[in-house]
C-alpha cells in the first residue's frame, strides 16, 4: 500500500512513491527537474497529454521544474510547424515549461565531442558494412552476434573517417559510428549500437551545418544529463534501452545523473495513436487535418470541444501503471461530459426542424420567456427567449401513428414545451409526397412554466421560435474506427476499420437567437441533444457547431 496524497486524496502512484523516497533521502540539492521530450514529427495526441500531465504535474506538485525539450535528431521527418503546434497544445493544457524550449539539436556539438572522446578511448568505431550485413551480424537474443571486421581498426583511422563523415565527404549510408560494447550481450541494444549516421539532410534548426546526426539513443540520455533532469520518465518500451543509456553516461557523466523510470503508455480503445498512422490519415485525406475533431490529437480534442480540465481529469483518473493496459474510449468521453455538465450553458437547438403553429396564440404577439442557463451553476444566470405563434420542434418528437412506448407529440396528445406552455396536437399538414410540413397545435395559456398550472404530461420537448431562429450547420461525430483495436490485426490494415459514418453534417439547423453571437470554442449543452462547441471556422451568419458528445454514452448500450 502506498501513502495517501492529502491534496487530492488518492493513493500515491509508484513514481510518486519513488520520488518521495528520493526526497526523504535528500538526494537532490536543487529542485526536482522533469522534462517532456517530444519528437517534432507530428501533433501531440492524448497519449502525449498523459505524459505532459505526469511530468508537468509532478513539477507542480513537488515545486520543481519541467523542461520542454524537442528531441529533434531526425532531420528528415521533423518540421518546425510541428514545434509550434506542440508548444501551442502544451500552453492550452495550461502548463508552463521552465526557461525556454530546449532542443536536442542544441547539443549536437557536445554530443559530437563525446563521440570523439569515445573513439579516442577505443570505445567507438566506424563501420563500413551495409545495413543488411550489420543487422545479420547482430543475431538474435539467444545467440551471440558476430563482430564487425572493422571493430578493431586503429583509433587514428576511426578519427579520420569520423571526420570525413562529419565533413560530408562520404555518401549517406556508407559509414556509421558504432559504440564498441558487447556483441554477446543478451540485450540487443548493447550489441555495438549505432551512434551516428551520415545524412545529407537539412535540419529545421541547424540547416546544412551537419552531415552526421546522432541516433536517438545516443542523444536522449545525454540531453537529460545536460539539462540536469533528476527524474527521466519514459514509456515502458525504453526499459530495455536503459542499460545502454547508463553505459553512455558511464563514459561521460561526472555529476548527478537522471534517474529513469518507466511507466505504461496510454492505449485507448477505438483509436490509433501512432504518429505514423495519424500522419497517414492526414496525408490520405481520410480526415480533414491533424485537428479534425475525430482525431485523438490534443488539437482535435480541443476543436471537438474538450476542455483542458477534462483532459487533466482523465489523465488523473487513469493513473500511472507499470503494466500496459487499454483504457475504454468511453472514459475520455465521461471526463468531458462531467466537466461540460458544470460549465456549459443550456440552450435550445433543433437539428431536424418541423414547423409548429399554435392556432390559438395571437398572430402579432411575442412573449419573452425567462430560462435559467445552467441548473448546475447558480452563477450562470438567466436568459430570455422570444415565444410566439410559430415555432420549430424536432421532427423526431412527433409521430403521426405512435407505437406504444412513444410518449411525445402525436395527434390528440399533450406535451410541455420546455420553459413555456403545455400544447396539444390538433392536426398535421403534408406535402404531396406525404411528408409532414406543419403541425397545428393549441396551447393552454393557464400552464405557463413556473407560473401557471402544472398538469401532468408525459413528455417535455425543446423548441425554437420560428421568426427569430438562427441558422447553423451542425456536425455530428461518431468514433473514427469501428474496431476496438484497429491497429491490432495482423492481416488487416487499420484503415479498413474506419467508420464510414463517423461524420454527419446537418445544414439549416435552427437555434435559439441567443446563439447568434457564439464564437469559436464556446461550449453549450443543446438540451436533450448533447454538448456542442463552436467550430474554429464558424463565422457570424455562418455558424458551425461540433457535437462534442451526446448526453449519454450511446456505445455501451448499442454494444456494436
Ligand atoms: P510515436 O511512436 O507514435 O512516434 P513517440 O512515443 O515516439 O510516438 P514522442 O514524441 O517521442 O512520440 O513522445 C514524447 C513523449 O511522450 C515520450 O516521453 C513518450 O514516452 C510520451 N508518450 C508518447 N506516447 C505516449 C502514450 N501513448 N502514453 C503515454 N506517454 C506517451
Ligand atoms: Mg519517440
Amino acid at each position: 500500500m502506498g501513502e495517501v496524497d492529502n491534496n487530492n486524496s488518492r493513493a500515491l502512484n509508484f513514481i510518486e512513491n519513488i520520488i518521495e523516497e528520493d526526497v526523504r533521502q535528500n538526494k537532490y540539492e536543487k529542485p526536482l527537474h522533469f522534462r517532456f521530450p517530444p519528437e517534432p514529427n507530428g501533433y501531440l495526441h492524448i497519449g502525449h497529454a498523459k505524459s505532459i500531465c505526469l511530468n508537468f504535474g509532478l513539477a507542480e506538485k513537488y515545486k520543481g521544474l519541467c523542461n520542454l525539450r524537442f528531441d529533434d535528431t531526425n532531420p528528415t521527418k521533423e518540421e518546425s510547424h510541428y514545434v509550434e503546434s506542440i508548444k501551442k497544445d502544451i500552453e492550452w493544457l495550461g502548463f508552463k515549461w521552465y526557461d525556454k524550449p530546449y532542443f536536442a539539436s542544441d547539443y549536437f556539438e557536445q554530443l559530437y565531442k563525446w563521440a570523439v572522446k569515445l573513439i579516442k578511448e577505443g570505445k567507438a568505431y566506424v563501420d563500413e558494412q551495409s545495413q543488411e550485413e550489420i543487422s545479420q551480424q547482430r543475431g538474435v537474443p539467444t545467440r551471440p552476434g558476430i563482430e564487425s571486421p572493422y571493430r578493431n581498426r586503429p583509433v587514428e583511422e576511426n578519427l579520420n573517417l569520423f571526420e570525413k563523415m562529419k565533413n560530408g565527404e562520404v555518401p549517406d549510408g556508407s559509414m556509421i559510428l558504432r559504440a564498441k560494447i558487447d556483441m554477446n550481450s543478451p540485450n540487443m541494444h548493447m550489441r555495438d549500437p549505432i551512434m551516428y549516421r551520415v545524412l545529407h539532410a537539412t535540419h529545421h534548426r541547424t540547416g546544412d551545418k551537419w552531415s552526421i546526426y546522432p541516433m536517438y539513443d545516443f542523444a536522449h540520455g545525454q540531453s537529460d544529463y545536460i539539462e540536469g533532469i533528476t527524474h527521466s520518465l519514459c514509456t515502458l518500451e525504453f526499459e530495455i534501452h536503459r542499460p545502454l543509456y547508463d553505459w553512455f553516461l558511464d563514459q561521460i557523466a561526472e555529476g548527478q545523473r537522471p534517474r529513469q523510470i518507466e511507466f505504461a503508455r496510454l492505449n485507448l480503445s477505438y483509436t490509433v495513436m501512432s504518429k505514423r498512422k495519424l500522419l497517414e490519415l492526414v496525408e490520405k485525406n481520410l480526415v480533414s487535418g491533424w485537428d479534425d475533431p475525430r482525431m485523438p490529437t490534443v488539437s482535435g480534442l480541443r476543436r471537438r470541444g474538450y476542455t483542458p480540465e477534462s483532459i487533466k481529469n482523465f489523465a488523473d483518473r487513469i493513473g500511472i501503471a507499470k503494466r500496459d493496459n487499454v483504457i475504454d474510449f468511453g472514459l475520455l468521453e465521461f471526463s468531458v461530459r462531467e466537466h461540460l455538465n458544470i460549465i456549459a450553458p443550456r440552450v435550445f437547438g433543433v437539428l431536424n426542424p418541423v414547423k409548429l403553429v399554435l392556432t390559438n396564440y395571437p398572430e402579432d404577439k411575442t412573449e419573452e420567456l425567462t430560462l435559467i442557463n445552467n441548473p448546475e451553476d447558480p452563477d450562470a444566470g438567466e436568459r430570455k427567449i422570444p415565444f410566439g405563434r410559430e415555432l420549430y420542434i424536432e421532427r423526431d418528437d412527433f409521430m403521426e401513428d405512435p407505437p406504444r412506448k412513444f410518449f411525445r407529440l402525436a395527434p390528440g396528445r399533450e406535451v410541455r414545451l420546455k420553459g413555456a406552455y403545455i400544447i396539444k396536437c390538433e392536426k398535421v399538414e403534408k406535402d404531396p409526397q406525404g411528408n409532414i410540413t406543419t403541425i397545428y397545435c393549441t396551447y393552454d395559456p393557464e400552464t405557463k412554466s413556473g407560473e401557471g398550472i402544472n398538469r401532468k404530461v408525459k413528455a417535455t420537448i425543446h423548441w425554437v421560435p420560428l421568426k427569430q431562429a438562427v441558422n447553423a450547420e451542425v456536425r455530428l461525430y461518431d468514433r473514427l474506427f469501428l474496431d476496438e483495436d484497429p491497429a491490432g490485426h495482423k492481416d488487416k490494415d487499420f484503415k479498413e476499420f474506419i467508420n464510414p459514418d463517423s461524420l454527419k453534417i446537418i445544414k439549416n439547423c435552427k437555434l435559439e437567437p441567443s446563439l447568434i453571437t457564439a464564437v469559436p470554442e464556446e461550449k453549450f449543452q443543446f438540451q436533450r441533444l448533447g454538448y456542442f462547441c463552436v467550430d474554429k471556422d464558424s463565422k457570424p451568419g455562418q455558424l458551425i457547431f461540433n457535437r462534442t458528445v451526446p448526453l449519454r454514452d450511446g456505445w455501451s448500450k448499442k454494444g456494436r
